[in-house]
């Protein structure tokens, strides 16, 4: 029953906006509370914890263990609201004109509310192939928490069939996103009086020279690279993100520290371009340094990583998606998700369809509309539909 959904949505989530779970703390409040719900169904997860004991993954069995299935894929953390000017409290539900509020109704409690909401139609089901949820920790600082139930997932002798990461795309069906690539460039230089500047080694200049290359490939790619016109931003994107260097105006500086990105169209793009401009700092900048003082140097550390997501349009997990979505079109977005390691790490066909908007992720005053998480509800009955008649990504019977 609609109504009946609505209302089961809306308590779950505002008792999961309720729980803070900001990358930082622990999110096992949040699983356990999941596991309790669960459980009054009958149904029991498997945590993954991660080193420190304190975050968990939750993956879940509805159904046949033994068939292939379909996965549902959330994340549970949510970004800091510090800094931020709400006009309520963020961890607590507030509805307002058909809008829910609060930190992490659009990324993405919204979507694990819908999931969790249509857990007992799909415990009646009788299902031909299973339903899975995965829930993940830690997805906004790189999607570290789902990286170890993927691993475990590609060597299991029964692999799901697809995925369906429900970040907020307004319930589109979408195909692609970009990979990422983030590096720290740690410049270490020789400090001296300024007064005597030519015998020291400027960290803080030669850093320049590396940012004022990485700009010039950004202009030189967003001119003459590929485009792709589904993205919002067409071409791959290169940027200096921080710079961390200097003192005092009368030392010549001997550290200093960048941080820069590359975001690209194909899978392992952002990965060459970031290990084009190290090779390229190595050769150009390197060697000056150590001129003056061999002890004098760059450093390089990958900071985060996430692959691309290139998925056919053709591909039947996508038909399968716009079957269930009642839509023709697909979307290809900037932003990253958990669905390019689906692929990548297990090997599992992924596809990104949530409800809500990604214009709102992040920012202070974050809502979903009701609407929407209704839209989500109706795909989820769709899906389950089609797992009750079907072992395969085969066409929906109607
Ligand atoms: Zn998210």
């Amino acid at each position: 029953m609609p109504n009946d959904r609505a209302a089961r949505i809306r308590r779950l989530l505002s008792d999961l906006v309720a729980f803070d779970t900001v990358s930082d703390r622990s999110n096992l409040p949040l699983i356990d509370y999941i596991e309790r719900y669960l459980a009054s169904f009958g149904i029991t997860g498997r945590r993954i914890l991660d080193d420190s004991g304190q975050k968990a993954s939750l993956w879940v069995t509805i159904g046949p263990e033994d068939k292939a299935g379909l996965v549902l894929s959330g994340h549970t953390d949510v970004v800091p609201v510090a800094g931020q000017s709400w006009s309520s409290n963020p961890f607590e539900l507030v509805e307002r004109e058909g809008r829910f509020y609060g930190r992490g109704t659009a990324d993405m409690k919204g979507f694990v509310a819908v999931c969790l909401a249509m857990v007992p139609e799909i415990a009646r089901a009788r299902l031909a192939m299973p339903v899975h949820l995965a829930f993940s920790h830690d997805e906004e600082v790189g999607c570290v928490g789902v990286r170890p139930l993927l691993r475990q997932l590609g060597g299991a002798a029964v692999k799901p069939l697809g995925c369906f990461v429900g970040e907020p795309t307004h319930m589109q069906v979408t195909i692609a996103h970009k990979g990422k690539h983030g590096v720290r460039a740690t410049f270490r230089g020789q400090a001296c009086h300024s007064s005597l500047a030519p015998s020291g080694v400027n960290a803080v200049e030669y850093a320049a020279d590396l940012i004022a290359e990485i700009r010039r490939r950004a202009r030189e790619i967003a001119a003459h690279g590929e485009r792709d016109d589904l993205y919002d931003v067409p071409h791959t994107t290169l940027l200096t993100s921080t710079v961390h260097g200097g003192t005092a105006l009368n030392i010549v500086p001997d550290h200093c520290a960048v941080e820069f990105e590359a975001r690209g169209l194909r899978a392992s793009e952002a990965k060459e371009l970031t290990d084009a401009i190290i090779d390229w700092a190595k050769a150009e900048i390197e060697p000056a340094m150590k001129a003056v003082n061999p002890d004098c140097g760059i450093d390089f550390e990958e900071i985060l990583e996430y692959p691309a997501l290139e998925m056919g349009s053709e591909h039947a997990l996508v038909t399968l998606a716009k079957q269930l979505a009642g839509r023709n079109s697909h979307a290809k977005v900037s932003f990253g998700t958990e669905a390019g390691l689906f692929v990548s790490l297990a090997g599992i066909p992924a596809v990104v369809i949530g409800p809500g908007s990604i214009a709102q992720a992040h920012k202070p005053d974050e809502f979903v509309e009701l609407s929407e998480l209704l839209t989500c509800g109706d795909f989820i009955e769709r899906l389950v539909a089609h797992c009750t008649t079907h072992r395969d990504l085969g066409d929906l019977v109607q």
